[in-house]
């Protein structure tokens, strides 16, 4: 069994649902995934209660055959590590030590989370490094990687307590691209009227938030105004929000906008940003091939990327990144070389490629293209390619997150050319920050006292309902900054 068919076959699990995350862990590592996706069945893991023992129970199946065994697990026995020694040790069995997900058992969707954790312990990076391959089965190469991209990470992240990121979420659309799952409203079926509105709630959220950093004494260094697609909304609207961000936080060491789509952000719209402090921005081409664009529902030209690009550096925006996707439908290794090579030309100080993640709300899920998605060995090489010609720039990896969905070895990589590094991407992945939120769709993560864990505010994602119940969340997002930050609810 190779690689690639591992990572078509899914597995099933019936068990109590608490072991569900570390079964599928294993699994994963076996080259198995989870989630809503069709695959063909390759695992079938049963554990249950069998008096005071538990039974476990597995079969395997390949190319019309199967292979099943079970055993008991005794009472006291440590659950979670016998299981995942039996399924590991029956999986050699039936097929050999093959090659397994580099990744190991370190499934989650922030993989650095846990080697800050080792770090805080004080430690040692061999010792990390031996933890990461002995126990997580990551292999050596990941493990290093890890340790270098946590050890740049660090200065971000040992921040005081009272230090805090701001979020603002717009969830509109120019057209639904086909991969996305973003639940976005599109910007031109509602009225200039409705946004004006939408805007003046988000402002109120805005300067909600404003009250509770005065009255607890919090700080906000860094803003990040994501979506969705801000720069869709009309310039008044827009204007708004902006003028919210700039009176509430004057001091922000570091202001992204994320302008996604270049067919909506003409030289007026980026001016309005720099007018009022923004000196970050995301111009995401995805890919930069007309015909790939077209496919996807971009609406926009390659040119129109080339233009958005130089109006940003025109008008001095002191980092501008740029969003990639590999493994998207139709795209080849050869397309993926040469985004490489535009980008590597172009020099923005910050690239982003993520994988195509395909998940059941985005339009693709149900459309002819996915027979056209590429096999995973083949976006593994454009991976491996991609990053080779982004280090021969210059670029470093400073921030990763994998997806739920995502080909078991794959990850999403933030690289920056050195010393322009985004604080907010860091301090959102790793959970260490405090991250105040407004708009729709938007989470408040509130840092408890221990620094790791987080109490959260959510926001509606509907911008209907959003406005309807912020007045509630609001309220809720002042009792829970009390609670962490102490002083009184008033
Ligand atoms: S990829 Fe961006 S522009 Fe396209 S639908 Fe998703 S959020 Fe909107």
């Amino acid at each position: 069994m190779n690689t690639n068919e591992q990572q078509e076959l899914a597995y099933a699990y019936e068990g109590p649902p608490a072991l569900h995350a570390h079964i599928g862990q294993v699994m994963a590592y076996l080259g198995y995934s989870g989630g809503h996706e069709p695959r063909p069945l390759g695992a079938a893991v049963t554990l249950q209660a069998a008096g005071t023992q538990q039974r476990l129970d597995v079969t395997f199946y390949q190319q019309g055959q199967e292979w099943h065994t079970h055993a008991y697990i005794l009472a006291g026995a440590d659950l979670k590590q016998t299981s995942k020694e039996l399924l590991l040790h029956w999986y050699d069995r039936c097929f050999g030590q093959g090659q397994r997900n580099p990744w190991g058992t370190l499934m989650g969707v922030r993989p650095t989370k846990l080697v800050h954790h080792l770090r805080d312990q004080g430690l040692s990076a061999p010792a990390i490094e031996e933890t990461l391959v002995r126990h997580y089965h990551v292999t050596p190469a990941i493990a290093q990687e890890l340790l270098a991209m946590t050890a740049l990470q660090r200065p971000f992240i040992e921040r005081p307590r009272r230090e805090a990121a701001l979020y603002i979420g717009i969830p509109y659309c120019p057209s639904h691209c086909l991969y996305c799952s973003f639940p976005s409203r599109l910007c031109q079926t509602e009225t200039a009227a409705g946004l004006l509105a939408f805007a003046a709630a988000v402002e109120e959220d805005i300067r909600d938030i404003d009250s509770l950093c005065r009255q607890y004494g919090l700080r906000v260094t860094s803003a990040y105004i994501g979506g969705g697609t801000p720069t869709c909304l009309p310039k008044d609207a827009l204007a708004r929000i902006l003028q919210a961000v700039a009176v509430s936080f004057p001091d922000l060491s570091e202001w992204t906008v994320e302008a996604g789509r270049p067919d909506t952000a003409d030289v007026a719209t980026l001016a309005l940003l720099r007018e009022y402090g923004v000196d970050r921005i995301s111009v995401n081409p995805q890919t930069m091939q007309q015909r790939l664009l077209d496919l996807l529902g971009r609406r926009h030209s390659v040119a129109d990327v080339y233009t958005m690009y130089e109006n940003c550096r025109r008008l001095g925006f002191s980092v501008v990144n740029m969003d990639f996707i590999a493994g998207l439908p139709g795209q080849t290794a050869a397309d993926m070389q040469e985004n490489m090579e535009i980008v590597c030309q172009l020099h923005p100080e910050n690239v982003t490629i993520h994988t195509l993640a395909l998940k059941k709300k985005a339009p693709l899920f149900h459309h002819p293209l996915r027979q056209a998605i590429p096999p995973a060995g083949e976006v593994a090489a454009s991976l491996s390619r991609s990053r080779q010609l982004l280090a021969q720039a210059g670029y470093i990896p400073y921030y990763m997150y994998r997806q739920k969905y995502m080909a078991a070895s794959f990850a999403n990589i933030g690289y920056a050319l050195p010393q322009t590094e985004s604080q907010y991407n860091i301090q959102m992945m790793e959970e260490r920050q405090t991250i105040l939120a407004a708009g729709p769709g938007s989470t408040t993560k509130f840092l408890a006292s221990d620094g790791h864990s987080l109490e959260k505010v959510y926001m509606p994602k509907d911008p209907d309902t959003y406005r309807q119940l912020l007045a509630q969340r609001m309220a809720q997002r002042r009792r829970i900054c009390a609670m962490i930050y102490g002083g009184d609810d008033t």
